[in-house]
């Protein structure tokens, strides 16, 4: 690495906060800013945009009332955390930020008189739209699969009610058990997610006494993110308990059944009889953004990664797993580090200032067993449409002694601190 992970994220913090801490403008009008979805980047987005132009009329609208963060979700699968305690809550996010929330889902929006309509019948003129709305599953690719079916093959990528099935069935697999995971083609949301899935599952099922079960991971795909930190701890730690089947050794998964438990893989003839498939399918930005005309024939928004804005629609924001912006990862972190950059931007817009420089940064540890993470870090800019990596770093494959476990607790402490800057302090 060539910058210290303290160097890059004080270097970054900075880089995204100076431009825009200058006194705000008088002459600001009241602004009507709409920010559909309150999760990492929409929460985050209102929360700043309050700070920075808080004569703007902030509104934070999510269908949900509550939802499991993804960070965390497998340690909520496999015990090492509570349901509950990855939960949020959106009355509560408005609470914290002091700005209005709505629970409501949005139906469609009109890019051009910016006009938000809702499941519930409200229709809501802005100055600015921010979509921060996640992702959805793309149904139809995995023959057997659809989203009435998938509970009975849990991705649990979701926050939904899906975690605490998930969780259930992973306690119910017996020793000498098959469980396969499904990792999804790029891109998608949260890369290195399947395979920490993989590692805690595993040493959830040393701990319960179950060391003859098999995990299979059938990939989409002939690389992941820290592959070699992944296979040597699986290696050192859970010997052959986890097989990793690249595309290449036809690793896909084409089809299911989701009433037997059997998966095909790409030209099996032969099922894969299983006693739990969790099944992450391919994905695409969330619907809404598709139906108010922000996606390209990606699936994905394209944006100006200066200010979020999309390139389809002016005035009209896209941040976080939905929006085009690698290199950067569909992470929590980096949801969060572009939404300040988009509120930022808005302000400085709103003020008649020039857009603040483009900084970002993104860290995303991986727990490979309870007290021992891996991780991955990147400082980014944007400039001429492009994203640009400024400084990266992975942790190394031959840890000094305590790293790993270093890395656990600084995985434990991002946890609390992005979700407190998102979320505001749990109730
Ligand atoms: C298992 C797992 C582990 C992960 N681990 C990490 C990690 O360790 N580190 C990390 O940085 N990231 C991690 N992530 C990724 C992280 O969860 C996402 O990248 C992040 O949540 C993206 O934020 P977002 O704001 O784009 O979307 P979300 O957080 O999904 O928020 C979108 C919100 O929009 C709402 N919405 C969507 N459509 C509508 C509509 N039409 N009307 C109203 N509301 C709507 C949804 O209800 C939702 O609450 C993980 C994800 C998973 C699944």
């Amino acid at each position: 690495m060539s910058l210290s992970r303290r160097q890059l994220l004080q270097t970054a913090l900075a880089a995204t906060l100076l431009p825009v801490t200058g006194p705000a403008s008088a002459a600001r009008r009241k602004a009507r800013i709409i920010v559909i979805g309150a999760g990492f980047g929409g929460a985050t987005c209102a929360k700043t945009l309050r700070l920075l132009s808080p004569t703007s009329d902030v509104l934070l609208i999510d269908a949900r009332a509550s939802w499991c963060t993804g960070p965390f979700t497998n340690l909520a699968l496999t015990g090492l955390r509570s349901v509950a305690s990855i939960t949020r809550h959106t009355t509560d996010i408005g609470r914290a930020h002091g700005v209005r929330t709505l629970i409501d889902e949005v139906t469609g929006i009109d890019p051009v008189s910016r006009t938000v309509t809702t499941a519930g019948g409200k229709q809501l003129v802005a100055d600015r739209i921010v979509l921060s709305p996640g992702i959805a599953m793309r149904w139809g690719v995995i023959a057997g699969l659809s989203a009435e079916l998938s509970g009975s093959m849990p991705h649990a990528w979701l926050g939904d009610s899906q975690v605490q099935s998930l969780r259930e069935r992973i306690d119910a697999v017996p020793d000498g058990g098959t469980i396969l995971i499904g990792a999804p083609p790029n891109p998608y949301r949260c890369p290195p997610g399947p395979y920490e899935r993989a590692s805690l599952i595993a040493e959830h099922l040393l701990k319960t006494g179950r060391a003859r079960t098999k995990i299979l991971i059938a990939d989409a795909k002939d690389d992941f993110t820290k592959r070699p930190l992944f296979l040597a701890e699986w290696d050192e730690r859970y010997g052959a308990m986890i097989e990793w089947i690249p595309r290449a050794k036809g690793g896909e998964v084409a089809r299911v059944d989701t009433t037997t438990g059997d998966v095909w893989l790409r030209d099996a003839t032969t099922p894969i009889a299983t006693h739990l498939a969790t099944i992450v399918p391919p994905q695409q930005a969330a619907a809404i953004a598709g139906r108010a005309g922000l996606v390209d024939e990606s699936g994905w928004c394209p944006v100006n990664p200066q200010s979020f804005e999309s390139s389809l629609h002016a005035g009209i924001h896209v941040l976080g797993d939905a929006a085009i912006a690698a290199p950067m990862p569909k992470s929590a972190f980096a949801a969060n580090s572009q939404a300040k950059l988009c509120a930022a931007a808005i302000a400085a817009a709103l003020d008649g200032r020039p857009a603040p420089d483009a900084r970002m940064i993104n860290t995303c540890y991986s727990l490979v067993a309870e007290d021992a993470a891996i991780s991955v870090s990147g400082f980014y800019s944007a400039a001429s449409g492009r994203i640009a990596v400024v400084s990266e770093g992975v942790s190394p494959l031959t840890a000094p002694d305590g790293l790993r476990r270093r890395e656990a607790a600084q995985a434990r402490d991002w946890y609390e601190s992005i979700s407190t800057d998102s979320f505001g302090k749990s109730a």
